[in-house]
């Protein structure tokens, strides 16, 4: 086994009822149920612990109509993360939903893409539309970190440790980047916003919050370029990943899942 195989989690932390008619470019003709799930991600290895995205808190959870189940300082404690001492937080992109809990990791750098801060601080900021995902307390937070000399800009395709990459899909936001994690199964690509739902790969549909609707789907593309298969993505709002993967440990069935495990066929939990 390589030494930079990497054990990745996914840590639940909120939810959102909604129709599926609100997931989908052109709706959903079925439009059934279809909540999405909040989460952040861990990868650890023997390069340390790193944490994807930060989430977002409870003030912000009210502000925006989510529920909290557990806040993400919890789901990390509860995993065992030492939040002090992670050194490298990997910002997929800045919507509230991943770059808010600005004091979560007070050490660490932030892996972040040149497009993504550009876009964030730019011109389209002017445009409602384009801000609807955006707060600018969370954009502001990361132009601090860069004053502060705490943010490493990426372009592109990056290595952030031996067996973690980075790699930019833009098209939901414009520098939205995906993760691949080498893992004892292969690997694991955590696509964040590139694919909200299993739905939106295995489908080709495309998630209604977009900077570029052709760069979402050549996205699905080079999710299925960088994963071992299509069930080594990881979507980045599905409820279903914590019924297709184990639960980290006993006690964190529904908020925890381990993601370099195998996952089961068909869902075994309704969550
Ligand atoms: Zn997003
Ligand atoms: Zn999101």
């Amino acid at each position: 086994m390589s030494r930079d195989v990497h054990e990745v989690y996914a840590v639940y932390y909120a939810r959102h009822e909604r129709r599926a008619s609100e997931n989908y470019v052109f709706g959903d003709p079925h439009d059934a149920e279809e909540p999405l799930a909040y989460f952040v991600w861990v990868i650890r290895g023997p390069h340390g612990t790193l944490l994807v995205d930060t989430g977002f808190d409870d003030a912000m959870a009210d502000t925006r109509g989510r529920t909290m189940v557990h806040p993400v300082g919890e789901g990390l404690a509860a995993l065992g993360v030492p939040v002090d001492e992670v050194r490298d937080v990997i910002v997929t992109h800045l919507h509230y939903d991943h770059a808010g809990n600005h004091e979560l990791c007070p050490g660490a750098r932030f892996h972040l893409q040149d497009d993504e801060m550009a876009y964030a601080t730019g011109r389209c900021m002017h445009h409602a539309h384009a801000r609807v995902p955006f707060e600018a307390d969370d954009v502001v937070a990361m132009v601090r970190r860069v004053f502060a000399g705490r943010v490493v800009f990426h372009d592109g395709e990056d290595q952030i440790v031996p067996g973690v990459t980075v790699h930019r899909i833009g098209g939901h936001s414009r520098g939205l980047q995906c993760v691949r994690v080498e893992t004892r199964r292969g690997p694991v690509v955590l696509a964040s916003d590139a694919s909200h739902l299993y739905a939106h790969l295995e489908t080709g549909r495309v998630y209604p919050i977009a900077d570029s609707v052709s760069a979402v789907l050549e996205g699905y593309r080079t999710l299925r370029r960088l994963a071992a298969s299509d069930a080594h993505v990881v979507p980045g709002h599905d409820p279903l990943v914590l019924a297709r993967y184990p639960a980290a440990a006993p006690g964190l069935a529904g908020w925890v899942a381990r993601l370099d495990a195998d996952p089961s066929a068909s869902p075994v939990v309704p969550v």
